[in-house]
């Protein structure tokens, strides 16, 4: 059968359907996907050297035969393999740690390129674990800039490279050009299908910024395309119920409320308001930085549907923070006499005919009988596609389009969101609410890390608030790794914190033990979370103080500040300590700029500045960015995709791609 673009991933040779349902979870269904799978950074290997040339502290690839292999065990008991390679030049000793396998994969005789870097073992010099790769193979591996891209379980970069290099040659061809010559020569952009290859297997470093450029350029292209299209539709058709705004219910509830709203949610809402009361669906953006206060909000707008005798919506990014969402607004509204309720695929409370509703995607694929849908809130668009806002429209009575509600904490510049997001409207929270004190931030070499552990001790027996403790992790999927690490974590700090009590939490928990990890720290049985960062997006628990983070430099600055977002959100001062063991002056003022600044877009624009666009933004961070190649502060190349789709509209092969929205990011998933 041959290959096409739409082909689901698991005709794609050596892939198959247990591989296909792994690639699914990073978001890669179809051979177009695996093609816009671009890595975020590349390992140098391009310096090939003869072996009598190797220098210790080198990144090298060397090309020779294995003269020797066998498995030791060292005098720690780890288990190594050390092989003899040598070429015309001269041998090298290499090794390895824990792969015996490489006895079978390598014997002797073998020819191989293998790409690492050359250290001292003792007195020897040494290759140590290195990448290795049959000499008679294309290279892929080794001797090359080579992509590494985000992993999950069972899904590596090595793997990965070798489905992609195929799958390169056997449909690059079909990719189309949707840009007419005249835009690339004007914008200087590499034709569509050599930027797709040189993307993940660049002759260049030059080259590999280029087609990122290209592949960037057509995303916020797509992007302003697609909104575009659909502002228009969504004007032509759609009709909603009106909800008029029962004022004087509205205002004493905002009276009931145990603090005064800022000026910036109660012009939101004044906003929203304007949009709820017309009789074509409201699609409104709520931008706000982590704390601003936008759950609120969206609690008195679903109040005012509820007096319309209107069903409300609510739909969070994860399980976690749909029940928290729901324990809120109970709250709030709860003591009101309106009944809320929750469906995740985990748990389901009073789903039948509550008029407000919380919940994750289940809530769509659960077959739920709406009552009049009136308003949807999504918390963090970017899990939500078009498809699911299409889904609900048609779930719901009488086909009328719910007003929608999107509200993010992504750090996009005021004027970026209204050209990328032409098709909605936006309302902002600039300020936090008064009395917020700010969350006092240092940077704490490791030299530090006792004092640091003595102090935290301090301020919990001091304050009785809580610590979270974010763990190191390497990529930004969840690995064996990283639960491994989190678990030896979790037995270090249960010494050094011995008199208070620690809960777990990870992504790889079911969802009950996540829960009940979350519930024991919210109800302050525990008074500390050692965490991956899962609680990045939305945890709301006042009565955290201390935020630690590991290995702080693996982080961006945007995520970090999410991350120092979750605690100062009660009326005790706050704390944020970065532990790093980076030593390099770039990567601690770096993360340096965490103690002075305290803004989200501010702080992502640095973090442009210092690690480019490529590092900051090519990791797909969830609850941060939909855009997976291209930034948010690319400002430059937002303007000219601007400037260019003004005269691309009409033309018939970009208005193709934008309304499939072939490209990844811009797919519902
Ligand atoms: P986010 O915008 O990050 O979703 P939340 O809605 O979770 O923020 O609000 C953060 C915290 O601030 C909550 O505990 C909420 O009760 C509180 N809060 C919201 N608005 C105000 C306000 N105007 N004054 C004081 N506290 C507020
Ligand atoms: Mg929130």
């Amino acid at each position: 059968m041959e290959l096409r673009l739409d082909s689901p991933v698991q005709y794609v040779p050596r892939v198959g359907p247990r591989m296909a349902k792994l690639l699914d979870k990073l978001g890669i269904r179809t051979v177009e996907n695996l093609l816009y799978y671009v890595p975020f950074r590349y390992d140098d290997f391009s310096l090939v050297s003869p072996i009598a040339r190797v220098q210790p502290g080198e990144t090298v690839t060397i090309s020779g035969t294995i003269h020797s292999i066998v498995n030791l065990l060292t005098k720690s008991g780890k288990r190594m393999q050390q092989a003899v390679v040598n070429d015309e030049t001269g041998k090298l000793t290499v090794i390895w740690f824990n792969q015996p396998f490489l006895i079978r994969v390598l014997p002797i005789g073998t020819s191989v390129r293998l790409a690492g870097k050359i250290d001292w073992f003792g007195h020897k010099v040494i290759m140590s674990s290195p990448v290795y790769e049959i000499s008679k193979t294309q290279s892929l591996h080794t001797s090359r800039l080579v992509p590494i891209y985000s992993e999950t379980d069972g899904v590596t970069s090595k793997w990965l490279r070798g489905r992609i290099a195929d799958v390169l040659e056997k449909v690059s061809s079909q990719l189309v050009e949707h840009l007419p010559d005249t835009t690339k020569q004007t914008y200087e952009l590499m034709d569509l299908q050599k930027a797709v290859t040189s993307v993940h297997f660049p002759p260049s470093k030059k080259k590999a910024d280029e087609a990122r450029r290209r592949l960037a350029f057509d995303e916020l292209l797509i992007l302003q395309a697609r909104a575009y299209l659909l502002r228009q539709r969504w004007q032509q058709q759609k009709q909603s119920y009106p909800i008029s705004i029962p004022t004087d219910d509205v205002q004493r509830f905002i009276t009931s409320l145990p603090f005064e709203l800022t000026n910036d949610q109660q012009n939101s809402l004044k906003e929203i308001f304007d949009d709820l009361i017309k009789p074509t669906p409201m699609n409104r953006l709520l931008v706000g930085d982590v704390g601003s206060g936008k759950t609120v909000v969206a609690a008195i707008a679903m109040y005012a549907a509820f007096g319309n005798g209107l069903q409300s919506v609510l739909l969070a990014p994860t399980q976690i923070l749909a029940q928290q969402h729901y324990e809120t607004i109970t709250k709030l509204l709860g003591p009101l006499g309106i009944d809320v309720g929750l469906v995740t695929g985990e748990r389901i409370e009073n789903e039948a005919h509550s008029p407000i509703l919380i919940g994750t995607h289940a809530l769509l694929s659960e077959g739920v009988n709406f009552q009049k849908l009136g308003l949807v809130v999504i918390d963090e668009q970017h899990r939500f596609g078009v498809e699911q806002r299409a889904k609900l429209s048609e779930q719901n009575t009488q086909g009328k389009t719910p007003h929608l509600l999107t509200m993010t904490a992504t750090p996009i510049p005021r004027t970026v969101a209204r050209i990328l997001f032409g098709n909605l409207d936006l309302s902002v929270l600039n300020q936090m609410p008064k009395g917020r004190i700010k969350v006092k931030t240092w940077v704490v070499p490791n030299k530090k890390r006792e004092a640091a552990y003595e102090w935290i001790t301090k301020q919990i027996n001091q304050t009785g608030g809580q610590a979270f403790v974010i763990c190191p992790f390497i990529e930004e999927s969840e690995t064996l790794a990283t639960v491994k690490a989190v678990k030896t974590e979790y037995k270090k700090l249960k010494a050094i914190f011995a008199k208070h009590t620690i809960g777990l939490l990870h992504g790889r928990m079911k969802p009950k033990e996540k829960t009940t990890a979350l519930d024991r720290f919210r109800t302050q049985k525990d008074a500390i979370l050692l965490t991956t960062p899962v609680v990045e997006v939305g945890i709301d628990i006042p009565n955290a103080i201390v935020m630690l983070i590991e290995a702080a430099d693996r982080f961006g600055l945007a995520q970090l500040h999410q991350l120092r977002g979750r605690v100062g959100r009660g009326s005790i001062g706050s704390f944020c300590l970065l532990f790093t063991e980076a030593q390099d002056e770039g990567t601690l003022a770096r993360l340096k700029t965490m103690e002075t600044i305290y803004s989200g877009p501010q702080l992502a624009e640095v973090d442009l500045k210092l690690r480019g666009p490529g590092k900051l933004f090519g990791t797909r961070q969830h609850g941060v960015t939909e855009l997976t190649i291209a930034s948010f502060f690319d400002t430059e190349l937002i303007k000219q995709t601007q400037e260019a789709l003004k005269s691309l509209l009409t033309f018939p092969l970009l208005r193709q791609k934008a309304e499939k929205g072939t490209i990844q990011s811009l797919a519902a998933d």
